[in-house]
């Protein structure tokens, strides 16, 4: 069994995607073509923002985002500490500070008033610049951006919105990748939209940014390619990339979206008295990037992991260990938040299979083995 099974969504899409390659191979153009525009066009539309812009990855894509904002030294960006590295990573790579943002308990996402609490200590105990604020959409479901936004608009922050994990979940009839004033995603094979490769894009309705980020994006061009008029990456996204996703894109929006729903509703029933099921807020749909439970304790996780391997379950935590924990940040002297949800979860979270190929007797040994196992280990507690 696979955690994520790419190679049954492969056969099923073969035909377009190999003519989709193929043609990129013949037609001598790889970087920048007609299925890049292609692409950016399909993408704008589907998440319903006036731009998008794709290039070579999501991390790429968040740290093109602050560097058309100028965020640099000196400025502190807040950004949730249970999530991926990256998130913080490109506002350190910047010079900026990150500002380690507890967790909701509920829905995992960046907590509203805690983000409230950490720009008023910045402000009263620092030096530091509140900036912008980076809500992660994790595990696919959109962050709680109707009480971020009032912040973000109170003490003048930009949001970026990081939905690598987002992409095709939304929170009152709005996409992801589209609440930010900038937003930004990641098609990393195993992200709900992946390619065969690294992949990114950006999002944004402000052509302002536009033009900044589609110059950022190839050595920060002026008008034309040898005129250089502002510091700047190569991260184009390139077009087998393109010709891979738009195949793709239309089976995540025509059923691979509502099946990843419906086998998460599927893990739901059969879970839910047994463990602490996703929860997903009213008005919201997630794209479930990761199907993840929580148990009571970190031992009754890791012993659940390990019977599920043997059964041949993967099975993964994301993440084990928060942000404001990893080697990297521990001289930092800017934890000011009580971080206590973001390091309980990184304890008791577990993350099941979930890719929309996943096949009912599939989800049934899961949640059997899940099931029985969790009754063996609790019993021996
Ligand atoms: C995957 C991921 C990224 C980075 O995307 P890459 O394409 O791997 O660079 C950033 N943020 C989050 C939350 C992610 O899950």
């Amino acid at each position: 069994m696979q955690f994520i099974d790419l190679k049954t969504q492969y056969e099923k899409l073969k035909k377009e995607i190999d003519v989709n390659i193929s043609s990129v191979l013949n037609s001598n153009q790889y970087m920048m073509g007609d299925f890049i525009k292609q692409l950016e066009r399909s993408l704008a539309e589907y998440v319903g923002t006036k731009y998008c812009i794709t290039c070579a990855n999501g991390t790429d894509a968040l740290q093109l985002a602050l560097m058309a904002w100028n965020i640099k030294k000196g400025d502190a960006v807040f950004v949730p500490s249970f999530t991926f590295y990256a998130t913080a990573e490109v506002v350190s790579l910047l010079g900026a500070t990150p500002i380690f943002i507890d967790s909701d308990s509920q829905t995992f996402n960046m907590d509203a008033m805690k983000l409230e609490k950490a720009i008023k200590d910045i402000l009263n105990t620092s030096e530091l610049k509140p900036k912008a604020v980076i809500p992660v959409d994790l595990f696919g479901l959109p962050a709680d951006y109707e009480n971020i936004k009032k912040i973000a608009t109170k003490y003048d922050l930009k949001i970026l919105e990081d939905g690598a994990q987002g992409f095709g979940g939304s929170y009152q009839n709005r996409k992801a990748c589209s609440f930010g004033d900038i937003s930004t995603t990641s098609f990393f094979p195993a992200k709900p939209l992946g390619c065969y490769g690294d992949g990114g894009a950006i999002f944004t309705d402000n052509i302002d940014y536009y033009d900044i980020l589609k110059s950022l994006r190839i050595h920060g061009k002026g008008s034309f390619k040898y005129d250089n008029i502002r510091i700047g990456l190569n991260s184009r996204l390139d077009n087998i990339q393109a010709a891979i996703l738009l195949p793709k894109l239309k089976a995540f929006s025509d059923y691979e979206l509502k099946d990843r729903n419906e086998i998460a509703k599927e893990y739901t029933k059969k879970l839910h008295n047994y463990a602490t099921v996703p929860y997903i807020p009213k008005n919201t749909i997630s794209s479930y990037a990761q199907y993840t439970i929580l148990l009571e304790n970190e031992e009754t996780r890791n012993s659940l992991k390990e019977c599920l391997h043997e059964k041949g379950i993967p099975s993964m935590i994301y993440y084990p260990k928060p942000l404001h924990k990893q080697t990297v940040y521990k001289d930092y002297n800017f934890n000011l938040n009580e971080l206590n949800v973001a390091e309980d979860l990184s304890k008791r979270c577990l993350s099941l299979p979930m890719h929309p190929y996943l096949r009912s007797e599939q989800i049934d040994f899961i949640c059997q083995s899940v099931i029985k196992e969790l009754l063996v280990i609790r019993s021996n507690g």
